[in-house]
């Protein structure tokens, strides 16, 4: 899958870098002076593969101090780096790349790789090796100028550098598991699997279903999303802020967490939003043979959601579907479907914290083992509400897109609920910095 050098793209490149060495050249300067007094050298080599997998020395301005990659612009003059393409890799790594992804070594490695994009926002669920063969398939020059520009703003919001990783964080007193996509999905499959109302998969060997069986038995699991507007809820409401505690698991949704984490000098693990984790849980579904009960949203969108997925994802099991608009009357009887459906998740989309209280209200009459607060989850995958494209996802911006969708409802929530958020956090991070003293 070879691919002739692309003239247009190299004099893209070749325009950009020499701007940004013009522009930049006070800071690239100092920072060569920082690197010789510091480290008596002026660059750091590391020794990667590139276009064709040609070997190349990738160069980086010496020390610790930030700004080493300036001195990449120098690969991107030379022409062993383009500004925007896949990461170069060491031979090690390049060996575990799969062969449907070898198209990523058709093109020169780049100083900005798609992958690194998602990782800064959090939202990196794939495989880089996927991203990267779908970048190269579709490599242009305004690809490439998208990708720059969209890693300059990740790079501001998300945040660079290397910061310490705990498995729990806490904000305002509610615990979040700082987890990755994949364990995220793994924890609620085996949970889900293990019911003994959940039909089999035909294709599921017997040594797969015993290893599931001995994870969670028994287990009744409340998981919550939370994303800053939750976490300013649960601030204020003494019951919502408890309910999260004693979920099973809180996962982190959105890119305002990641600034809080940021703020208090601590990484996240990954962006766990459950509208990103709907369609691995709805595949996994498939796979594993659990079914899913789908609860909430207006009249007729469950049903649309039930569809796409089930398109999507041949062999999904919906177990049952039930709107969110019900009087207390019809709360037994519902129940009771649910419980009936042998639904190995039940997926409720009542808005927070109405969808949580409701879980905590009767979390001992249900039966399914795994439940989950989704809020408007149905309105995206039913297609009423169209979600944020990716390239705003990719720089965190989701939220802008709510914004502008539903303004007088979203106002309140981001215009004064975000800054409100990270007011909050600065002075948890103020009084925990006290605390330490
Ligand atoms: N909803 C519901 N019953 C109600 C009120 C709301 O089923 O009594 C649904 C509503 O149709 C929507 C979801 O709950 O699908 C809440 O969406 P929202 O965007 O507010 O959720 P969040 O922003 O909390 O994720």
């Amino acid at each position: 899958m070879n691919r002739s050098p692309d003239r247009a793209l190299r004099t893209f490149d070749l325009a950009l870098t020499l701007t940004w060495l013009i522009l930049l050249a006070p800071f690239w300067l100092v920072r060569a002076l920082l690197a010789l007094i510091g480290a008596g050298r002026l660059f750091d080599h590391a020794h990667v593969l590139g276009h064709n997998r040609r070997p190349f020395v990738r160069l980086a301005f010496a020390g610790s101090l930030p700004g080493r990659d300036l001195a990449a612009l120098f690969n991107i003059l030379r022409g062993d780096m383009a500004i925007a393409g896949p990461r170069p890799l060491t031979v090690a790594e390049a060996a575990m790349v799969p062969a449907e992804a070898n198209i990523r070594f058709s093109v020169r490695p780049g100083l900005f790789s798609p992958y690194q994009v998602q990782q800064r926002t959090g939202i990196a669920h794939d495989p880089e090796s996927e991203l990267d063969q779908r970048f190269v398939e579709n490599l242009s020059v305004r690809a490439s100028w998208g990708l720059s520009a969209r890693a300059l703003i990740a790079a501001l919001l998300g945040g660079g550098g290397e910061r310490p990783v705990p498995p729990l964080l806490d904000f305002f007193g509610v615990p979040i598991v700082n987890t990755t996509m994949d364990e995220a999905v793994e924890w609620i499959a085996v949970r889900a699997a293990n019911h003994p109302g959940a039909a089999r998969h035909p294709s599921l060997s017997k040594e797969g279903n015993t290893s599931d069986l001995a994870l969670g038995a028994g287990e009744k699991a409340l998981l919550a999303f939370v994303n800053p507007d939750c976490l300013n809820i649960a601030y204020t409401q003494d019951r919502y802020r408890a309910v999260l505690q004693q979920a099973a698991r809180v996962l982190p949704d959105g890119i305002g967490v990641k600034i809080g984490c940021r703020m208090r000098g601590v990484g996240l693990a990954a962006n766990v939003n459950g509208t990103d984790l709907f369609p691995r849980l709805c595949e996994r579904a498939a796979r594993d043979g659990f079914s899913l009960f789908l609860l909430g949203a207006r009249p007729g969108i469950a049903e649309l959601v039930a569809e796409n997925m089930q398109a999507r994802y041949p062999g999904l099991m919906i177990a049952g579907i039930q709107h969110g608009y019900f009087g207390p009357d019809e709360e037994d009887a519902i129940i009771a479907r649910i419980n009936a459906s042998g639904a190995g998740v039940l997926l409720v989309a009542f808005g927070v914290p109405r969808q949580e209280l409701w879980l905590a209200d009767h979390h001992d009459a249900l039966t399914p083992p795994v439940r989950m607060g989704v809020g408007g989850l149905f309105d995206f995958y039913s297609g009423r509400i169209p979600r944020a494209p990716l390239w705003l996802r990719e720089i965190g911006l989701e939220w802008v897109w709510r914004l502008i969708q539903e303004p007088g409802r979203m106002w309140r929530r981001y215009i004064l609920g975000n800054p409100l958020f990270l007011y909050r956090v600065w002075k948890q991070a103020r009084q925990e910095a006290k605390a330490h003293e």
